[in-house]
């Protein structure tokens, strides 16, 4: 064979080449640091670029500390010296110019210089960034400053991390570049979910923050574009529903099959992420779009569902969207208000639904004519992103318990009061939260958390008579939970009793956990495994539609890695367009799969 590497590059050619002119074709993705791609090659034969990409990852994972230290350092400042004196690697000077970093005010740049002086003293090494981004184009000047302000305020050790996953963001951008492999599915993807984040409420849009709630102007706005893009993607049916859902349908090669139903919420939190549950609804959407394009029908009708509501943020309603589904719509919501004092049934009628409990019950689907149901969801966690693994199966929603209670003891004098004579409530609930912390940390998959802790009118001066708190249980499975919920109870008895208080504990919420259907959950594993990444399963620790679904038929998700340590129900959510096409091969996938499996 010839040793000559083809442009672009092959799998097939590499996985065959000679060691050395393997490692030849790979240079300059991981900035002189050969090593790495020289250990990866060692694990050839690769079925995928997302398996090599993996491979790297891994081995800079396990480099240990120094040598992690000595890629970082290796790595340019941005729009620094080097770029001045055009001393760049090829690959960085390209990147660095996309991003107009060459093209910095005389100000950006002294502003620019100043930062990376800062960032340099506090944790010596240079600011590392992708600075082409999430989609690969770049990100703005603006953006790269933000960044590197914001970064400059973090941990170290929790920034060296951050610096070597912008390194592999690097290294994967220059691989694609060598193999030619744009992703092609989840560039559309981004946009859409970009294009969907200029709609916001009043108020929010001035200050760059996204939040849509149910049936604002920004709300309908979505709406009507998940609507027309749906129709454009080749949907044979699209409306929207009783409640606002939009509601896609792509008949199977028989029209009266039964139907795979599929998607996620449309609604944000205040101040949210442009990826929460619109991941669900674009990465199928995305598939249909490539079914249609290939005039391919499926056994199976797939309906894909944007819930209008799941966050519960302008009336307590949360899963209003999916609940319409299940038939379990609360007939008082219509008269509840929002802040404003507009009641639902009002901004249901100006938004041109019908408003009437017939419509939306008539929106209850029948489980028989379904398949499951299955949703694509950003993981709103630091799992995969620690992993280094742009998808997880989820395992089960986890269940959860919430208590609002208070501690009464009496209010004394802080001077006179001796200690053995006091009756304070807050040491009292420091030692629960304590308990809490503790037990939930000995089991696995068990949380637990006292969020509110609160002295009504404490005074410095003064022993503590009452104290309020919140406390927040969940697990995998009902039964964890409960064991937790009544441990916690029973300690809360104890404490007071020794210490001669008064307490009330009122249960606020008690949701049941929804493990995955098991060959739901497979058909997900064998879509990740297909695109060459290790499996891994996750319990989902937030909430999620499918929790709804899950009453009425079988259900599973798949989980896509978050950027920024996974953060969510925040602006700096992110997610890249390299995931999302992984997210939309893994759902093709499933389609794939389950054609064969239906008769
Ligand atoms: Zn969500």
């Amino acid at each position: 064979m010839t040793t000559a590497a083809p442009t672009p590059l092959t799998l097939a050619w590499l996985n065959d080449a000679p060691a050395e002119a393997a490692l030849a074709a790979l240079d300059g993705l991981y900035e002189h640091s050969p090593w790495i791609a020289e250990a990866a090659l060692r694990q050839r034969p690769f079925t995928s670029l997302a398996q090599l990409k993996h491979a790297m990852v891994r081995v800079v994972r396990e480099a240990g500390r120094e040598a992690q230290l000595a890629l970082v350092r290796a790595h340019p400042e941005l729009a620094g010296k080097a770029a001045v004196a055009g001393t760049l690697t090829a690959e960085s000077t390209g990147e660095q110019a996309r991003a107009g970093l060459n093209h910095c005010s005389p100000e950006e740049f002294a502003l620019v210089q100043r930062l990376n002086a800062e960032y340099g003293a506090r944790f010596g090494w240079p600011f590392v960034l992708a600075v082409r981004g999430p989609r690969g184009e770049g990100l703005h000047r603006r953006e790269i400053l933000a960044t590197l302000q914001r970064r400059l305020q973090g941990h170290p050790e929790i920034e060296l991390v951050e610096c070597l996953r912008n390194i592999d963001r690097i290294a994967e951008i220059r691989l694609n570049d060598k193999f030619g492999a744009a992703p092609i599915l989840g560039n559309p993807v981004w946009d859409w979910a970009e294009q969907l984040a200029v709609h916001t409420d009043p108020g929010y849009g001035e200050r760059g923050e996204l939040t849509v709630t149910y049936l604002t102007d920004a709300h309908r706005a979505c709406a009507a574009q998940l609507q027309a893009w749906m129709r454009d993607c080749g949907f044979d049916e699209v409306r929207l529903d009783a409640v606002g859902n939009v509601v896609g349908l792509y008949l199977g090669s028989d029209p009266s099959a039964r139907r795979l139903l599929t998607g996620s919420h449309y609604d944000t939190v205040r101040n949210g992420g442009k990826y929460d549950g619109r991941l669900g609804i674009l990465v199928p959407m995305a598939c249909v779009r490539e079914l249609h394009r290939a005039g391919r029908r499926l056994p199976f009708g797939l309906e894909v569902v944007g819930f209008a509501e799941e966050e519960g943020q302008r009336y307590k309603a949360t899963f209003l969207g999916s609940g319409a589904l299940t038939g379990h719509f609360e007939p008082a919501w219509l008269d509840q208000q929002d802040a404003d004092g507009v009641t639902m049934r009002t901004a249901m009628l100006a938004a041109g639904l019908p408003a009437t409990l017939e419509a939306i019950a008539a929106e209850a689907r029948d489980a028989a004519r379904y398949l499951g149901f299955v949703e694509v969801h950003i993981e709103q966690g630091p799992v995969l992103a620690e992993l280094d693994l742009p998808l997880g199966v989820v395992s089960s929603i986890n269940g959860s318990v919430r208590y609002l209670g208070e501690v009464v003891g009496v209010a004394s004098h802080a001077g006179t009061t001796p200690m053995d004579r006091r009756r304070d409530a807050a040491t009292a609930v420091a030692e629960l939260a304590l308990y809490v912390e503790q037990r939930a940390a000995a089991a696995p998959h068990l949380v637990g958390t006292v969020g509110m802790l609160e002295v009504p009118n404490g005074s410095i001066n003064v022993v503590p008579g009452r104290c309020r708190f919140s406390i927040d249980i969940r697990s995998t499975t009902n039964e964890v939970r409960d064991a937790m919920a009544a441990d916690v109870r029973e300690r809360l008895a104890a404490i007071c009793e020794r210490r001669g208080l008064a307490y009330r504990l009122e249960e606020t919420v008690r949701a049941a956990a929804a493990p995955s259907d098991a060959a739901w959950q497979r058909r997900w594993e064998a879509a990740v495994a297909a695109t060459g990444l290790p499996v891994h399963r996750l319990p989902s620790g937030a909430g999620h539609d499918a929790m709804k679904l899950h009453e009425v038929m079988p259900q599973a998700m798949l989980f896509v890695r978050g950027e920024n340590a996974g953060i969510s129900h925040n602006p700096l959510e992110s997610t890249t367009a390299d995931d999302m096409q992984l997210a939309v091969e893994a759902f093709l996938h499933l389609l794939g799969t389950l054609s064969q499996d239906t008769p």
